[in-house]
């Protein structure tokens, strides 16, 4: 079952979006060469204290991060710690805060200085598809239509999608029904309807599709070590259209 948010829970989820938007892109103007995972996510942790709100991910599942911090072949849920950021590197920085009870949920991935030309059109696909998986989140239409959108953007550019890890429905909970798989063919699963809220996140491959959990059980590699790019919003569909709830004001 697919929650619909009232009028006033959708109030409540643009406050969190809101914030987590502001976060993710001033943790994205700390991401510089020599700067520490774990540096980044402490100054996120500070940010979001701040804003009297908490880190979402913070304790999840036993989650030892404020942020996920996931770079080059780190496909997401990158654990901060000593890792010194390097020119050269795609950095992914994950956020997800709880506001007021709800949840906003949002990701980018950047390039720190020069990268080569392959690995700069990875990150501009992600943001590609990402984009157009969110204009098929429109009411009416079926839930599947935004995973194959994002497919069919993936795959023109000549990258593979990550089938293991997918986006979800929003919240009170970081996890709501449905999934939302970054694959398939249109016109499948439940139709989307008003108020309903979800964070869309395509994580794409350079090379193969695979991936693989490390040790300390969260951190996701390529298989095949080669780079990969994530991008999210946590949207919301509407009578007029998605409307994306972790959009940060132009000049932040
Ligand atoms: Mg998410």
């Amino acid at each position: 079952m697919i929650p619909v948010k009232s009028a006033a829970e959708l109030e409540r989820m643009r406050a969190s979006g809101r914030l987590a938007a502001e976060v993710l892109r001033a943790v994205l103007r700390e991401v510089s060469p020599g700067v520490t995972t774990e540096e980044l996510a402490g100054f996120a942790g500070e940010m979001i204290r701040r804003a009297g709100a908490r880190s979402a991910f913070l304790g999840y599942r036993g989650f030892p991060g404020e942020i996920c911090v996931s770079v080059n072949e780190t496909v997401v849920h990158g654990l901060p710690g000593k890792r010194r950021i390097a020119l050269g590197d795609i950095v992914s920085i994950d956020v997800g805060v709880t506001l007021d009870g709800y949840i906003g949920d949002t990701a980018d991935t950047v390039m720190v200085g020069v990268t080569d030309h392959r690995v700069a059109r990875l990150v501009a696909t992600a943001h590609e598809a990402l984009a157009a998986g969110i204009a098929c989140a429109c009411a009416g239409r079926r839930l599947s239509d935004v995973s194959h959108a994002i497919e069919v953007t993936t795959r023109n550019a000549g990258f593979s999608v990550v089938r293991e890890f997918v986006g979800h429905g929003i919240g009170r909970r970081m996890h709501e029904d449905p999934q939302i798989p970054n694959f398939g063919p249109p016109g499948k699963g439940p139709r989307l309807k008003p108020g309903m809220t979800l964070a869309i996140e395509p994580m794409i491959n350079m090379g193969e599709a695979d991936v693989e959990v490390q040790a300390d059980g969260w951190t996701v590699l390529t298989r095949d070590r080669r780079p990969s790019a994530h991008a999210e919003h946590t949207i919301a569909v509407t009578a007029e259209g998605p409307e994306i709830m972790t959009r940060a004001d132009e000049f932040s």
